[in-house]
């Protein structure tokens, strides 16, 4: 197969999941109701970035590179249904200021940032995308967490069930209040989601989570929870 015919047939896979994904939402809607959060503007917050690569795979990739390959991808899908979105980074880059010198002052400065960027922005609904860690390689699976409100708290349970409706039956994960360590979801004050998509000390895991269709899968996901939610 040519390179534009594979191409194609990814193109055509994705979309085609993109459908169903879509009809999936439609059915949880008819059965569904719940307070939602009124959105401007969703924001894809890519975890990490420069220097800061975040957890380190099996096979040695970080997870900054995995974190914006699916945000990319959950913004191309945002832009077919007409979502305004804000990227909190679109390259493998800190945003930390030029001031900042240490490792250390530079992931707190980009922490700081990233919150800025949030709660200026009216209408803001965030979604912090990141890979997970475990000693015990055999965990895997996707894990939301959610900001200490209601609606997010709704809407995290929502996208746990679409994990597990569309990509993972057997996964029993529950959606969970987010620690009171994660700097960026205790400081921000609009409804947020963070989601662990997989475990990168997993192998297979690790395997998948670095290929694009996977990738595309949970962007699917990500984007069609988020229309359910909006609706
Ligand atoms: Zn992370």
């Amino acid at each position: 197969m040519n390179k534009v015919t594979k191409m194609f047939f990814l193109l055509l896979s994705f979309l085609a999941f993109s459908f169903c994904l879509f009809q999936l939402t439609q059915r949880y809607l008819s059965t569904t109701s719940y307070v939602r959060c009124t959105s401007n503007t969703l924001i894809l917050d890519a975890g990490h970035g420069g220097e800061d690569g975040g957890t380190v795979s099996v096979s040695g990739v970080p997870e900054s590179g995995i974190n914006l390959s699916i945000g990319l991808k959950m913004d191309q899908i945002a832009g077919l249904y007409g979502v305004q979105t804000l990227l909190i980074r679109t390259e493998d880059t800190s945003i930390a200021d030029n001031s900042a010198q240490t490792l250390r002052e530079k992931k707190r400065s980009d922490l700081h940032n990233r919150v800025a960027i949030v709660n200026q922005t009216q209408g803001a609904v965030l979604i912090s995308i990141h890979q997970n860690n475990h000693p015990q390689k055999s965990a895997r699976g996707p894990q939301v967490f959610f900001h200490d409100d209601e609606n997010s708290k709704a809407w995290a349970e929502q996208t746990q069930t679409f994990f597990k409706t569309g990509l993972m039956p057997e996964n029993h994960r529950q959606a969970t209040k987010i620690s009171s360590q994660v700097y960026l979801m205790n400081h921000i004050d609009c409804c947020a989601i963070l989601v662990e998509c997989g475990f990168l000390s997993n192998q297979e895991e690790d395997l998948l989570l670095q290929s694009d269709e996977y990738q595309s899968k949970i962007a699917a996901i990500l984007m069609g929870s988020y229309l359910a939610y909006q609706s």
